[in-house]
């Protein structure tokens, strides 16, 4: 087979390539499957179990959704109690955008979560490096 980086001939079992030190795609992760998934069950929200498997682009990305739905859902609120109370229409609906804006990007989360769990109970998620996280 062929380095996927370097092209160079390299041996079915060779787990790295010894050119370039490419890892080989197909072999299997050194991160456990087993704090991968206890990780995604109780921190999933925070996007921890993909930080763990080195994936911190999308990690970061579910902890921005999780600040947002806090922040831009929560404390939304307090605009739209308020103008509800003063009778200012302009903050409870400015209030209101917000707070849909922060249910949108919750339930987006804990859908992407669910599906990641999913994922990562099976064995099919990969690390940075495209290998299975599939060794418990
Ligand atoms: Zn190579």
């Amino acid at each position: 087979m062929l380095c996927p980086n370097c092209q160079n001939e390299i041996s079915m079992e060779a787990k790295a390539c010894p050119k370039c030190g490419q890892p080989i795609l197909g072999q299997s992760s050194p991160k456990s499957r087993t704090a991968a998934t206890l990780l995604c069950l109780f921190f999933g929200v925070l996007g921890i179990h993909r930080f763990y498997v080195g994936k911190t682009g999308s990690g970061l990305a579910q902890l921005g959704l999780l600040l947002f739905a806090i922040f831009g859902g929560g404390l939304a609120i307090v605009p739209m109690v308020f103008g509800a109370i003063a009778g200012d229409m302009g903050a409870f609906a400015g209030g209101g955008v917000a707070y849909l804006a922060g249910l949108a990007s919750g339930l987006i989360l804990s859908f992407w979560i669910f599906v990641d769990l999913i994922m990562v109970i099976c064995g099919i998620i990969r690390d940075k490096d495209g290998r299975r996280v599939d060794r418990w």
